[in-house]
């Protein structure tokens, strides 16, 4: 009770801040995007266009093509014919001189990219400014310099590249993940087909503009949009050999079936329901802001979120009210803001899987705990909230919500902790909080995660591997381990 107490009186005010937005002023935006085949911007067969609307305040921003089934064959051969042509032919030293400029324009224009990722996708500007563009960049310049040193990578074996890639990306990392798909392909010899998320697919267009300035020749890259059967359409091409998808895990079965009994290379990185565990003897107020990044910010819109908090017992009372008072001071409202924590939902559809799941809690009974911050009137929000007194088998723990709702379970021995994170159908990644190094090294090679972060967490570099377990998916990207997925070792 005393702790309690003191940790109350801990409590600072949350200062009422000046809006500090950034500035629009430098971006352009097209009214209408079409799609970048073959190096040119091409209407779409059909004549069909989709509006893409910042989901902060719900106004149009442009309009997007549609791609069906025959743009995507376009997309194709545009894509076998610079493969067949140039690109395998090249040496490698070159690709690699058209990726640094890539990498090097991208970081030229930051600011545009950062700026329309907000608006497109809902997420802080000084997420997109700090985390995922200059990530894109360092992507493109991270495999440039494989490009020519393949044989390194793999020695002793001959590495052959695959022809085209299709490689379908979600919403919650548009550009980053564009870079984390091209970027290797590109390194490997392989050319590529493209298709963002149907809610943020601004800045791989962007980036399209940017290929074309490169001078990087006419199909090696080509970005097509549209809704899930553009996608299928990519996947079931019989002249694409090899399929690379990041998004949700029901579709990426779907994907994992019509690829089965093909040649197919295919990787997938899928969802995740990442355990986050606190033992007694961790950083206490380190561990509480590691948790509240790993889940609040980007609006827990990352696969790897930490959604499932562990915590053991004897720390249990402390943690969780240092998270509510950490929680109520967080900043939620205009993602263009630069003081914002917690920007935008990125869809309607995606607020109203959150409130679902929400409603499941109340339905079971879980305390739930909110934030009593204000959210904007108009747009797509959602307070930062805590489900406690919640079940090892509820659907809040074993189920992927994708958004900022944290589930907290407490443990009191190493065993149980480790049986109950890996209790859930995926496997993306962990975090553990401790002062013992032993405890580290015991944890990481116990848990079934892709990733373990160690009294950190949502780190990410272009050196390592990222991907997962189970139903989390297979293969890796990042790394000497991405090369992997596209070649022929
Ligand atoms: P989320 O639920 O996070 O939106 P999805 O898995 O539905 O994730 O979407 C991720 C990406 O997959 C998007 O680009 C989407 O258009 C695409 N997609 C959706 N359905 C299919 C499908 N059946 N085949 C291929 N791609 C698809």
């Amino acid at each position: 009770m005393k702790k309690e107490k003191e940790i109350k009186k801990t409590e600072s005010i949350k200062w009422e801040l000046s809006p500090a937005p950034e500035s629009t002023g430098h971006i352009s935006l097209k009214a209408k995007y079409d799609l970048f085949i073959d190096g040119k911007w091409v209407k779409p067969s059909s004549g069909k266009y989709f509006d893409t609307i910042n989901p902060a305040n719900e106004e149009k921003l442009a309009e997007i093509a549609y791609a069906n089934a025959s743009d995507v064959d376009k997309a194709v051969k545009a894509a076998r014919k610079a493969y067949s042509n140039i690109w395998s032919k090249i040496s490698p030293s070159e690709r690699s001189k058209y990726m640094y400029r890539i990498a090097r324009m991208i970081q030229e224009r930051a600011r545009e990219f950062a700026v329309i990722e907000t608006l497109d996708g809902g997420k802080p500007i000084r997420e997109s400014r700090d985390v995922d563009i200059p990530l894109a960049a360092n992507h493109f310049f991270y495999y440039a310099g494989w490009a020519d040193k393949l044989e390194y990578a793999f020695p002793n074996r001959k590495v052959e590249s695959l022809g085209v890639a299709g490689q379908i990306i979600p919403w919650n990392f548009p550009l980053l993940m564009a870079s984390w798909k091209i970027a290797p392909a590109l390194a490997c010899g392989n050319t590529v087909v493209l298709k963002p998320a149907e809610t943020t697919s601004l800045t791989c267009l962007k980036l399209a503009e940017i290929i074309e300035e490169s001078g990087l020749p006419a199909g090696v890259v080509n970005i097509i949009t549209g809704f899930g059967d553009t996608g299928a359409a990519i996947v079931n091409h019989p002249d694409v050999n090899k399929v690379a998808f990041t998004g949700s895990t029901g579709v990426g079965k779907i994907i994992q079936r019509t690829v089965s009994n093909t040649e197919k290379k295919l990787t997938l990185e899928l969802g995740g329901k990442s355990a986050n565990i606190i033992f007694e003897d961790a950083p206490i107020d380190q561990a509480v802001e590691g948790i509240i990044n790993g889940i609040f910010f980007n609006q827990g819109h990352v696969c790897c979120a930490g959604s499932r908090l562990f915590v053991q017992e004897g720390v249990a009372d402390e943690v969780i009210q240092k998270l509510k008072n950490r929680m109520e001071h967080l900043y939620i409202g205009d993602p263009m803001d630069k003081n914002t924590d917690i920007g935008a939902i990125n869809s309607k559809e995606q607020l109203e899987t959150i409130k679902k799941y929400l409603k499941i809690a109340k339905n079971e009974g879980n305390k739930i705990i909110e934030s009593s911050c204000n959210t904007p009137s108009k747009g797509y929000f959602c307070k930062p909230t805590l489900i406690l007194d919640v079940a090892q088998s509820s659907t809040l723990v074993q189920e992927e919500i994708f958004g900022p709702v944290l589930t907290i379970q407490t443990f009191r021995t190493v065993d149980e902790v480790i049986q109950k994170a890996n209790n859930t159908p995926f496997g993306l990644a962990a975090g553990v909080w401790t002062d013992k190094g032993s405890k580290i090294f015991n944890l990481t090679t116990k848990l079934r995660a892709g990733v373990v972060w160690a009294n950190t967490y949502n780190k990410f570099d272009p050196t390592s591997p990222f991907g997962g377990y189970k139903e989390s998916g297979f293969g890796r990207e990042g790394g000497v381990h991405g090369l992997e997925a596209y070649l022929k070792i």
